[in-house]
């Protein structure tokens, strides 16, 4: 049974791998007629990343409840918390470092000048570090599920979990009623999981058709750089991660993560692409427990795709400003850059955003992000799939020192 289960899996990615490429040469081919693909084709991407959204709110709360819950003890959920969120910040500040290093190395902004005319960068929005932290704590228990505020709907899902834990015997029927929406949310994800080939085939044409080749040549050097240096950081830290800390051979890893991938690829999204994280992290060992507390989690606030990006954009923008940025300077880079991708959302083009923050704490002109914007979506693609796949890799780790450690006990 669990091979007609496999297979199925299997043609689920083979469908949505080739809905990517399919997507890729329709789009090429409606370069001339890009708004044909913008009117008639991105709609039902909409539809998807629609549908996606709608259920993600509830999947996020009731997963990370359903974790904590499950866990049973509030200190076991404190000692996974901090092993997460300690993964997390250590690989994000090495994915900037990463960032600044390669962009340097490679001078990424060398050879392109900056023309005459003047860049317009409307005025960041970025808040503040404090105003991110203030904006965490909701003020209204209903509110951050409606407009889907992530850091709050942890916190929500966190602060009930934990009561549900303490309240225990009279907080019985609430734990079954979390139990059994959580099931029911996430037989609704199935359901729009297997619409995927659609969606991701409807969210590429149009990339394709209006970015098309000539836009990308200019900018080509940014994108390069950011890309190998997405690949290094995954080859080098999830592979090394997960080979030394669960013993997961990286090929099994790669391979098991390359639908969610595919996905975070094709909508850049890492909201949108938790789901398929879920499932797939599931498939490759780790206990639900574990995977629906630290994804959930992770597609809010860790993103060492954004933290690279942000490093290779600070270093492009410099440059082709005449700005040599300090080392402290750099440090600089490195801790908010890092604080950043805690307060960047996981749905596409957030990243650009806390840019702004980026380039302000170093004093950086904010009309650099102008130049980058029109490839923001090719670089964000790519760092999505950095994001997600490194959510997945802490879940596999944390998964595997909690199952040493409850072996030690034993
Ligand atoms: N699109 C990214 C994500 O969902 C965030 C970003 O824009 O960097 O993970």
């Amino acid at each position: 049974m669990s091979e007609t289960k496999g297979k199925k899996k299997v043609s689920l990615t083979v469908w949505i791998f080739g809905a990517l490429v399919l997507g890729v040469i329709v789009g090429l081919l409606m370069q001339g007629c890009a708004d044909v693909a913008e009117n008639y084709i991105k709609p039902f991407g909409t539809i998807f990343l629609n549908l996606i959204k709608m259920v993600v709110v509830p999947v996020v709360l009731l997963s990370i409840m359903q974790g904590i819950i499950s866990l049973q003890d509030v200190r076991k959920v404190g000692s996974i918390g901090v092993k997460t969120v300690c993964f997390y910040l250590c690989t994000t500040a090495f994915a900037v470092t990463l960032g600044l290093l390669f962009a340097n190395i490679l001078n990424v902004g060398a050879g392109y000048t900056l023309g005459s005319e003047e860049l317009v960068y409307e005025a960041s929005e970025a808040p503040s570090f404090m105003d991110t932290l203030v904006n965490i704590f909701p003020s209204n228990a209903v509110q951050p599920l409606a407009n889907a505020t992530m850091l709050q709907v942890i916190v929500i899902a966190l602060f009930f979990g934990f009561g549900i834990i303490l309240a225990g015997e009279k907080g019985r029927i609430a734990k079954d009623v979390i139990d059994s929406f959580s099931e029911v949310s996430f037989k609704v994800m199935e359901m729009i999981i297997k619409l995927s080939p659609i969606g991701v085939f409807a969210l590429i044409t149009p990339v394709v058709a209006t970015n098309g080749m000539d836009i990308l040549l200019p900018l080509l050097k940014v994108i390069g750089v950011a890309y190998v240096t997405y690949i290094v950081h995954m080859v080098l830290v999830y592979s090394s991660t997960v080979k030394i800390i669960s013993g997961m051979s990286p090929l099994k890893f790669f391979k098991g993560m390359s639908q969610a991938m595919i996905f975070a690829f094709s909508s850049a999204s890492s909201v949108g692409a938790l789901p398929f994280n879920l499932e797939c992290t599931q498939k490759l060992g780790a206990r639900k427990e574990i995977a629906s507390f630290v994804l959930p989690l992770g597609a809010t606030i860790n993103m060492d795709g954004t933290a690279i990006y942000q490093g290779v954009c600070a270093i492009f923008i410099g440059q082709i400003f005449g700005i040599d940025l300090t080392i402290s300077q750099q440090i600089t880079i490195i801790l908010t850059a890092t604080l950043a991708s805690i307060g960047t959302a996981g749905v596409p083009g957030s990243g650009m955003i806390m840019l702004a923050m980026v380039l302000e704490s170093v004093g950086l002109p904010l009309e650099g992000i102008a130049l980058v914007a029109g490839i923001d979506r090719i670089l964000d693609m790519g760092r999505t799939c950095v994001n997600i796949t490194g959510d997945a890799a802490c879940t596999i780790c944390v998964d595997a020192m909690e199952k040493r450690k409850e072996a030690r006990r034993a």
